[in-house]
């Protein structure tokens, strides 16, 4: 068996925590891990004047595949979320976010299993922005004025909503590979192409173009947003692979998360050509931290998906299997899923819910 090296950010908040946990079912599962440990969150602006210091960027690069607690983002002192800094410097333009039913995790639907493909460095995430009496608010607004682009009160901030063409067939052309590569029927592309057709409208018409190159491999159709998300609330299983531009992959990959358990159970991971950076897709809870009361099923999800990424299928395969054991017995389960669930049982802290899960491997 092949050993492999993988940075571990354990990030701030509930990371530390549930860190920790991953890092204890990840070594008792079968793969050989090597971690080399990287600092990155709040605590690194006080050492290193910084939240994301360039030495854990320079250990991602050395080691191409880690996985990352979450990270608080530090408000008012001028710097951009750790997270999309990450993104843009390791050029992590995929966010794939699988959505499957754990029996006894509380969803809405026990027959959910699809994958959330997100674009991850466009749309209006992009950052391009104009405040409200700026300059270049003033000359954007005269601008769409002279070229008859439409009117904008002159008291608005803006976002600039950019979507390329080179993008949307990046993103579109890993959904399609995805896809083939797990055995997917479908690939649903979900946009809002009916009103903003410049943008919305170019990702629809990419998304179909490139379909055309998997025509009789993999099926595809498309939804508007607003229908996709009513369509996942009355019957998520009409769906198999989604890719959506940045915003509605974001939104919609939390209401995903909500119809099968809640973020505590919610993995992920953000993929390059290059490098691949693994994590749940909840925060670093500042109301939980500390207290040993998180979840850690997201980041232990979050370990299988990089396991698979490594080639180690079986102990990913053996992680899935014994958090499904653990959650279908109901014993020993955590607070965010007794509150889901109504459960009067007591709640297990994260290391009792841990140890369940390494009797269960
Ligand atoms: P959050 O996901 O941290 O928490 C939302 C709610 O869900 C809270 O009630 C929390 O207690 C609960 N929750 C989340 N994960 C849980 C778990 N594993 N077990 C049990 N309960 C859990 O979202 P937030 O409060 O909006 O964000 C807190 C901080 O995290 C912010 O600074 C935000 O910017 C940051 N954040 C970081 C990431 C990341 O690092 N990838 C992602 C999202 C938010």
């Amino acid at each position: 068996m092949a050993r492999h090296t993988v940075t571990l950010i354990p990030g701030d908040g509930i990371g530390v925590e549930t860190s920790a946990a991953m890092q204890r079912v990840v070594e008792a599962c079968g793969a050989e891990i090597d971690w080399e440990i990287a600092e990155a969150g709040a605590h690194c602006l006080e050492t290193e004047g910084t939240p994301l210091p360039d030495s854990t960027i320079e250990a991602v690069k050395r080691n191409k595949v880690a996985i990352k607690g979450p990270i608080t983002t530090p408000v008012g002192t001028g710097f951009r979320s750790v997270n999309v800094a990450l993104r843009k410097t390791l050029g992590l333009y995929v966010c794939l976010r699988p959505v499957v039913s754990l029996p006894g995790a509380g969803g809405r639907y026990d027959n959910v299993d699809l994958v959330i493909v997100r674009e991850n460095s466009e749309d209006l995430y992009a950052g391009v922005e104009f405040e409200e009496g700026s300059e270049g608010a003033r000359k954007l607004i005269d601008l769409c004025a002279k070229e008859g682009a439409g009117t904008i009160r002159p008291d608005s901030g803006i976002s600039v909503k950019p979507i390329s063409v080179t993008a949307s067939q990046d993103i579109v052309r890993y959904a399609f590979e995805y896809a083939l590569k797990h055995g997917r029927k479908k690939v649903t592309a979900a946009h809002k192409a009916n009103i903003m057709k410049y943008s919305d409208g170019l990702f629809l018409r990419v998304a179909r173009e490139v379909a055309k190159e998997y025509e009789g491999r993999v099926d595809f159709d498309d939804r508007i947003i607003d229908a996709f998300c009513m369509n996942m609330v009355t019957d998520p299983s009409q769906f198999d692979v989604a890719v959506f531009p940045n915003l509605y992959g974001d939104i919609a990959s939390d209401l995903a998360a909500g119809l099968v358990g809640g973020l505590g159970i919610a993995p992920g991971a953000n993929i390059g050509k290059e490098y691949a950076v693994f994590e749940a897709v909840h925060g670093s809870a500042p109301n939980i931290a500390g207290q040993n009361k998180a979840n850690p099923t997201a980041e232990i999800l979050s370990a299988a998906m990089m396991l698979d990424h490594l080639g180690e299928l079986e102990a990913a395969a053996r992680i899935r299997r014994a958090v499904t054991e653990v959650y279908a017995a109901g014993e020993c389960l955590t607070g965010d899923i007794r509150n889901l669930t109504g459960s009067d049982k007591p709640a297990a802290s994260c290391t009792e819910f841990t140890d369940a899960l390494l009797t269960a491997l």
